[in-house]
C-alpha cells in the first residue's frame, strides 16, 4: 500500500479508548514494536467476525495486542509468550492493571521451548498470532500449527517486512538473511496443503491462513 493511503485509512480510524492511547505511549518511548493502529483494526475485525475461543499469541511484547486482541471478544482466553523479562513484566502488570490476568496468560521464555510444551500438554486453539522474531516465523508455524483447530486462523505479522520481502533490493545487511527467510515462508504458506492464505499488504504485511484441512 502507498504512503498515502495508509496515512489516510490510520487518519479515518476512529478514536480509542484511553487505555489503548496510553499502551501506545507506552510502547512509543520503550521503542516497542507493537502492531499499528490499521493492522490491529483489521485483525480485530477478523476476530470479531470469527469469534475465537482460545488464542495462542508468539511475541507479546508489552501485552498490547494481547489485550486488543480480547477487546475484540471478550469471551475469549489468551495465552501469550514473551521472551524478554522486561516486556514480559510491563505485560503482566498492563494485564493487570486493565484486571485481563484470568483471561491472558503470559508465559515468559522461548516460544520454541514454549509452544512445544504447550503441545504436550493438548492445548487446542481457534486462532494463532505469530508476531515475534522474524527469521523464525517457519518454525514458529511448524511448533504451533498442529495445535490449531480446523477452520482455525493463523496470523503472521510483518511478512512484507518494511517493503523489503517485494522487493529485496538494497536490503541492508542486517536483514537480508531475514528477508530471505520471509520470502520462503510466504511462499510456504501460499503452497501449504492444509491452508489457504492471503496476505493483506496493511501496516508491515499480515498473512491471514485459514485451516481447510487437518
Ligand atoms: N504482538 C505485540 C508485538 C510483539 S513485538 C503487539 O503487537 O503488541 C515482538 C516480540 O517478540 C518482542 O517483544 C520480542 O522480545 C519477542 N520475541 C522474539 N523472539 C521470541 C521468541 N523466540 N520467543 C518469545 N518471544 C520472542
Ligand atoms: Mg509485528
Amino acid at each position: 500500500m502507498n504512503e498515502k493511503q495508509e496515512h489516510y485509512l490510520a487518519e479515518i480510524l476512529p478514536t480509542q479508548h484511553e487505555w489503548v492511547q496510553e499502551l501506545e505511549e507506552q510502547a512509543k518511548s520503550g521503542r516497542v514494536p507493537i502492531m499499528d493502529r490499521v493492522g490491529i483494526h483489521f485483525v480485530m475485525q477478523l476476530i470479531r467476525m470469527k469469534k475465537p475461543d482460545k488464542i495462542l499469541e508468539v511475541g507479546t511484547a508489552i501485552g498490547y495486542s494481547a489485550l486488543r486482541m480480547l477487546e475484540a471478544n471478550p469471551n475469549a482466553s489468551v495465552i501469550t509468550i514473551e521472551k524478554d523479562l522486561q516486556r514480559y513484566e510491563q505485560a503482566i502488570e498492563n494485564i493487570n492493571q486493565l484486571q485481563k490476568q484470568d483471561q491472558i496468560e503470559v508465559i515468559h521464555g522461548d516460544a520454541l521451548e514454549k509452544l512445544l510444551e504447550l503441545s504436550n500438554h493438548d492445548h487446542q486453539f481457534d486462532l494463532i498470532f505469530i508476531d515475534a522474531a522474524k527469521g523464525q516465523y517457519s518454525r514458529f508455524f511448524e511448533l504451533a500449527e498442529p495445535m490449531l483447530n480446523k477452520n482455525g486462523i493463523i496470523l503472521s505479522d510483518n511478512v512484507l517486512f518494511r517493503g523489503y520481502v517485494a522487493e529485496p533490493v538494497n536490503v541492508p545487511k542486517r536483514y537480508t538473511k531475514m528477508v530471505e527467510k520471509l520470502r520462503d515462508y510466504n511462499k510456504m504458506l501460499m503452497n501449504h496443503r492444509k491452508f489457504t492464505t492471503s496476505i493483506i499488504p496493511i501496516g508491515d504485511g499480515v498473512a491471514v491462513s485459514y485451516k481447510i484441512s487437518e
